[in-house]
């Protein structure tokens, strides 16, 4: 479905009127637009070392063996189980085997070697006697425990044989794995390329926090979060400051953005004399796919669609930028590195308190969640105005609280959306 909302007429700010394909969307909708619209980056060769928390883009088989010679498990002596049947017995110690040398001289009958923990095993021998079953006597060694035929041996291959499935296309880097390409001797491998992010902040009335000053400016504070929440899904932030609310310089740092994957922004999305956004991404030949979203906190939010890059305009209010942030960038991004899962947990909770509201828009409520009794209890993390970061600070989750809903008594179901990075506890569990 098409429709034209005339956003404003042509007045004193000179804006015309703007084609959007919808206007005043629900979130589930808004979500589906967006991510409809993602395409996800190709992929690129890279080192080992900077592979890790990426998506793997091609199969990965063991192409040799690991470990690949048969060798000790223990600190010992290598022997031959059959001299060691009679206990206790002694043996000559012709050999001392550190780890990362191959042996080359065979154990004969009586004899054994001095070996070491990851020790090639020496031919001739088919046990390794732990070194606390042993007395040491300058070259001879006496065994106070016989030993079995592959006691204490790590096979070749015992780990992994040639042509084992390692990792499937798609699959997330954990650390076990770059470990195991190491062990099979790759250097490289394909992974999902991290997107260059433009982040730009929007408005006259903004500093950076090393200019702050009580004359009435705002701090971008809007850039700092946007920026850490950027790292932490490894993405790569390009920060490009702040804009003034000029159309002409707005223009000039989108074009500059245009070169990036994706592009943030914050501020001058809704319908005051100073947002402009909308217009001159329009002017940049951006298609406005959707603006204003039926959810509090974030409503005005713009995404557009400019020569292939999308471009989400947030809202300037700090808790409105994460909260979309949250609802529609980073799932995008996390598609565009082509993870396959790319929303937060949602758990149930309990919800502590009374809250209501108006229906018409979805409300995500900033919460923190307790534990009693059994029960998950959801309770508001502060005052819950869109320019209240403390609350944000503190939320560890955001309450779903549908459309149509006006009031929740406490002791209702709620839908969290849990927004911490990691889901830790403060105690091991076992
Ligand atoms: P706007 O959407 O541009 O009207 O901004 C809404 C509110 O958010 C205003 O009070 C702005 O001062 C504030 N704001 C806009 N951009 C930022 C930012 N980058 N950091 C913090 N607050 C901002
Ligand atoms: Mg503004």
């Amino acid at each position: 479905m098409r429709e034209t909302a005339p956003q404003q007429g042509q007045g004193a700010t000179g804006k015309t009127n703007l084609h959007v394909e919808r206007i005043s969307v629900p979130l589930a909708e808004a979500r589906d637009i967006i991510l409809g619209s993602i395409q996800p980056l190709g992929s690129e060769v890279v080192g080992l070392l900077d592979a890790g928390g990426r998506v793997l883009t091609e199969e990965i088989r063991a192409g040799r063996t690991v470990p690949p010679l048969d060798n000790s498990a223990m600190d010992g002596y290598a022997v031959r189980a059959e001299d060691t049947l009679r206990v206790p017995s002694t043996l000559r110690v012709v050999d001392s085997l550190p780890a990362g040398r191959r042996a080359t001289r065979a154990l004969g009958p009586g004899e054994a070697a001095r070996i070491f923990t990851g020790a090639p095993i020496p031919p001739g021998c088919d046990a390794v006697v732990m070194q606390e079953h042993t007395e040491a006597d300058g070259h001879r060694v006496t065994v106070l425990r016989a030993a079995k035929s592959g006691d204490h041996i790590r096979r070749a291959g015992c780990d992994v044989t040639p042509d084992t499935l390692i990792a499937a296309t798609g699959t997330l880097l954990r650390p076990a794995h770059l470990g195991m390409f190491a062990a099979l001797g790759r250097t490289q491998i394909r992974v999902s390329r991290r997107p260059r992010v433009a982040v730009l902040a929007t408005g006259d009335e903004l500093v950076e926090p090393d200019r702050l000053r009580d004359d009435g400016k705002i701090v971008t504070s809007n850039s700092y979060s946007l920026v850490s929440a950027l790292l932490d899904i490894g993405a790569d932030p390009v920060y490009l400051g702040i804009i003034p609310d000029r159309p002409g310089q707005i223009a000039d740092a989108f074009r500059e953005a245009l070169r990036c994957d994706a592009i943030i922004s914050s501020g001058g999305v809704s319908v005051g004399d100073h947002d402009w956004i909308k217009q001159v991404l329009a002017g940049l030949g951006g298609e406005l796919r959707l603006w204003q979203v039926r959810m509090r906190p974030g409503a005005p939010l713009a995404f557009v669609t400019a020569h292939g890059v999308p471009v989400f305009g947030l809202p300037g209010n700090p808790v409105s930028t994460l909260v979309s942030y949250e609802q529609f960038v980073r799932p995008s991004l996390l598609r565009m590195m082509n993870r396959l899962s790319v929303f937060r947990p949602v758990e149930r909770a309990t919800l502590a308190e009374d809250f209501e509201k108006q229906p018409g828009r979805m409300h995500l409520v900033r919460v923190l969640l307790q534990e009693r009794d059994g029960r998950r209890f959801a309770f508001l993390s502060g005052d819950q105005g869109s320019a209240i970061l403390l609350s944000m600070v503190r939320a560890q989750g955001l309450a779903i609280i549908p459309e149509a809903t006006s009031r929740i008594a406490a002791g209702s179901d709620v839908l969290v959306q849990l927004i911490e990075r990691d889901d830790l506890r403060p105690e091991p569990g076992f």
